[in-house]
């Protein structure tokens, strides 16, 4: 059995893979010599030449393994694949990109084999180099996340993260469908200590992540880690029928003691759009969690493998 096993989610990365690979190879060389590690890349159904230089890598190297997916499952998958496929006594998840510095990796395996830590965690502390429109509403989700959800989601937290068997384990009985790691990791608890650092850009190629895409995310986590949405629009509902309550009985009453006559339909069309607007959010809100419980029922594999060199 391995000791470690580098886990790398890769979509079209054909620029910073060999970068990566080069680095980490120092660092490790250098830094764990004596450490027996592999590689595990997982192809997210890249459509460059991202497989042909796991392939070159693979023909240079006896430590590449990879699986490559049949089309693009997006990074929680490829995640879970590299969990699943991972031979090493540890594992940590790193992307492609350098910006989960592989200069952090000897101080991560010395706290995890070391330290009595069952994993290590990373945070950046810094934003810097990203538009800042991303880093408020990145801001405001895990101030939200952190009032409505009982599940711990550190702000700033990457998936870049060493992990014992206990927890590689722990997190593959999670079986969900949606999934969102952020979450994953913090509910399945264990000892933890976190490593910061400042934000570092991308070594090459872009990022995946536009801001619609971000957005949809932060809703996934939203509906995975929190009921609190539901709750609110029980709230919002019963509210809504207090002050209708209360609405009646002084028009009843207004029109009974004054004898005042049928007027007032400009007010009447205000709230009459704006209850059924309510009444709209609160059936989307239902219709988020409903939708999610409809894909979690299908049970549909996480991802699909086209080609793998993992011997299991
Ligand atoms: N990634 C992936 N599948 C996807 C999107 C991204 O495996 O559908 C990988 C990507 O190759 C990289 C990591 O996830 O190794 C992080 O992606 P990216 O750098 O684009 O995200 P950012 O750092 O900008 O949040
Ligand atoms: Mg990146």
């Amino acid at each position: 059995m391995k000791s470690l096993t580098i886990v790398v989610p890769s979509y079209n990365e054909e620029e910073s893979l060999p970068i990566f690979f080069d680095v980490t190879e120092r660092v490790m060389s250098e830094k764990l010599p004596n450490v027996d590690y592999e590689y595990l890349f997982i192809d997210d159904g890249s459509r460059d030449r991202t497989m042909d230089v796991i392939h070159e890598l693979a023909a240079k190297s006896e430590r590449v393994r990879y699986v490559s997916f049949s089309r693009n499952f997006g990074k929680e998958a490829a995640i879970y694949a590299g969990l699943e496929n991972a031979t090493g006594e540890n594992v940590v998840i790193m992307d492609a990109d350098l910006q989960d510095p592989p200069a952090l990796l000897p101080e991560m395996y010395h706290i995890v084999m070391e330290e009595g830590y069952d994993c290590v965690g990373s945070r950046r502390v810094t934003r810097k180099g990203e538009p800042p429109i991303r880093s408020f509403f990145a801001r405001m989700f895990y101030k939200m996340m952190a009032k409505i959800s009982k599940t711990e989601i550190v702000d700033g937290a990457r998936d870049f993260q060493m992990m014992s068997r206990k927890v590689v384990n722990a997190i593959l009985s999670m079986g969900e469908y949606n999934r969102f790691s952020k979450g994953i990791f913090g509910w399945v608890g264990f000892k933890k200590k976190w490593l910061e650092y400042e934000n570092i850009e991308r070594a090459a190629g872009e990022t995946k992540w536009s801001f619609w895409k971000l957005f949809l995310y932060a809703l996934d986590g939203i509906v995975a880690f929190s009921t609190a949405p539901l709750v609110i629009s029980s709230v919002v509902g019963m509210l809504f029928c207090l002050i209708a309550f209360i609405a009646i009985i002084v028009i009843s009453v207004k029109t009974i003691v004054f004898g005042d006559p049928t007027s007032g339909w400009p007010s009447m069309v205000c709230i009459i759009m704006m209850v059924s607007g309510v009444q709209l959010l609160c059936i989307g809100i239902l219709g988020q969690y409903i939708a999610k419980t409809y894909l979690e029922t299908k049970k549909r594999p996480l991802y699909l493998v086209q080609e793998s060199n993992v011997e299991k």
